[in-house]
């Protein structure tokens, strides 16, 4: 269900409208002071994360000081198995292959695709 945000054109305060029904008509007032000019405004919708709180949330890199943790092909897929873990759930077979092939350098077919994309590709 959308929530729609509005200012009050008197007051100036937000309001936020929860609706339901899309194809609905919907009375807008101001909860505040009863006026009903409201004017739309963008709704906030994506969660920008700082990216210590990323590190926080997946515990890398900083989980491994000094250590090239990216460039170690043992690590490809870490995180996704601690997630599996976590949730008491078993990693699928497809994708440990997957992991295991990329710990082994075979990329998965999507990603090869970016072999041609790199940036010399075009000067070849
Ligand atoms: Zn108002």
């Amino acid at each position: 269900m959308p929530i729609y945000e509005f200012v009050c054109r008197a007051c100036r305060r937000k309001l936020s409208f929860l609706v339901r029904d899309i194809t609905a008509p919907f009375a807008l007032r101001c909860s505040f002071c009863g006026n009903t000019e409201l004017s739309r405004v963008i709704s906030r919708f994506a969660c920008h994360k700082s990216l210590s709180t990323v590190w926080d949330e997946s515990g890398e890199p900083t989980m491994h000081p000094g250590e090239d943790y990216y460039r170690d092909p043992r690590n490809i897929g870490r995180w996704v198995e601690k997630k599996f873990r976590n949730m008491g759930q078993e990693l699928p077979s497809g994708v440990q292959e997957k992991i295991q092939a990329a710990r082994d350098g075979v990329l998965p077919e999507p990603l090869k695709d970016l072999e041609s994309a790199s940036p010399t590709a075009a000067y070849d």
